[in-house]
C-alpha cells in the first residue's frame, strides 16, 4: 500500500501536469469508487487545479473555485497521467480530461482506495481531522508525542493507527523502528524522552530518505509517469525475514504483530 514518500511522490510528479490547465470534462467509470458528492464531480469541468496538498498518505486536489478532491490510493491505486486518445486501463474509475489534450486518470483494481468530492478544502480537511488523523509525519516532533507517557499499549500499533502521527504504513514503521533500536512490542509509557526524540528524528530521515529516491515498489506502485521507486533497495528489514540484521549480524525476527508482518533484530531492538 503506498504510505507516505510513494504519495508524495505521486503529488509532486502529478503538479506539472495537472495545476493550471482547465478542466475539459469529467468522466466517472465506476460511480461506487466516488464515495462522496458523485453527481458534483462534473462541477469541476471549466475549472482548473491550482494546488495539491498531502496529509499523511491522503492527497487532495484543490481547484480554483475551492472544490477539492481527497484521493486515496488504497492497496493498489494509481494515477496515470497519459494523453487523451490512449487505451483505458482497466479498473480506471475517473477521469479528469485537461483542456491540453492530457487525462489525469483514477485506476484502482482491488478497490480499496476512493475519491471524495468536497464543496471546499475546509470541507475535506475538517471531514479528515474528524476521523482522529494525526499531524503529517513530515511535521512530527517530539512534543506530539509526549502524551504518550500516559498512553497504554504498543508502540507499533500506535503508529500505525495514524492516531498520533499520519502517513506510515508496515514498511516505514518497521525500518524507522530498526533505525531507533526500538522493538515493535514496545510499551507506550515506558518510553524515555530521549527514546522518542530518537524515533522522531528516524521516521523523519527513513521518509526523507525514500521520497528523494520516489518511494518504495513492491508490487503495484508506480508514479504518474509510470516509474517505480527505489528506496526497495536500501530496507533494512522489510521483508527480510531470517537475513541477517545489517549492523549487527543476528538473524532478523519475522513475526505477526498489531496484524502485520513485522521484521526486526531481536538483538539490538530490546523492549524497556
Ligand atoms: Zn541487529
Amino acid at each position: 500500500m503506498p504510505e507516505l514518500p510513494e504519495v508524495e511522490e505521486v503529488r509532486r510528479s502529478l503538479e506539472p501536469h495537472l495545476l493550471n490547465v482547465p478542466i475539459a470534462a469529467v468522466r466517472v467509470h465506476r460511480r461506487s469508487f466516488v464515495c462522496v458528492g458523485c453527481s458534483k464531480i462534473t462541477g469541476l469541468a471549466g475549472h482548473k487545479m491550482v494546488r495539491t496538498h498531502r496529509h499523511g498518505k491522503k492527497l487532495f486536489l484543490i481547484a480554483d473555485d475551492g472544490q477539492t478532491l481527497h484521493l486515496h490510493l488504497g492497496m493498489s491505486g494509481r494515477v496515470d497521467v497519459v494523453p487523451h486518445d490512449s487505451p483505458v486501463r482497466k479498473h480506471t474509475h475517473v477521469v479528469l480530461e485537461l483542456a491540453n489534450g492530457i487525462d489525469v486518470r483514477s485506476c484502482d483494481p482491488r478497490r480499496f482506495g476512493g475519491i471524495w468530492f468536497y464543496r471546499t478544502y475546509e470541507q475535506a480537511h475538517a471531514a479528515q481531522l474528524a476521523r482522529g488523523l494525526g499531524i503529517d509525519a513530515l511535521e512530527l516532533t517530539p512534543a506530539h508525542l509526549r502524551h504518550w507517557c500516559k498512553t497504554r499499549g504498543f508502540l507499533k500499533a500506535r503508529l500505525l493507527s495514524q492516531r498520533d502521527v499520519a502517513g506510515l504504513g508496515n514498511i516505514y514503521v518497521d525500518e524507522a523502528l530498526w533505525a531507533a533500536r526500538l522493538h515493535p512490542l514496545q510499551r507506550l509509557h515506558r518510553l524515555k524522552g530521549e527514546m522518542i526524540e530518537q524515533l522522531v528524528q528516524e521516521v523523519l530521515a527513513v521518509l526523507q530518505r525514500s521520497i528523494n529516491v520516489g518511494g518504495t515498489t513492491l508490487r503495484d506502485y508506480r508514479n504518474v509517469s509510470d516509474q517505480p521507486g527505489a528506496f526497495v533497495r536500501e530496507l533494512k528489514v522489510y521483508g527480510r525475514g531470517n537475513e541477517p540484521c545489517r549492523r549487527c549480524g543476528t538473524t532478523l525476527k519475522s513475526a505477526t504483530i498489531a496484524g502485520r508482518t513485522t521484521v526486526f533484530c531481536p538483538s539490538c531492538q530490546k523492549r524497556h
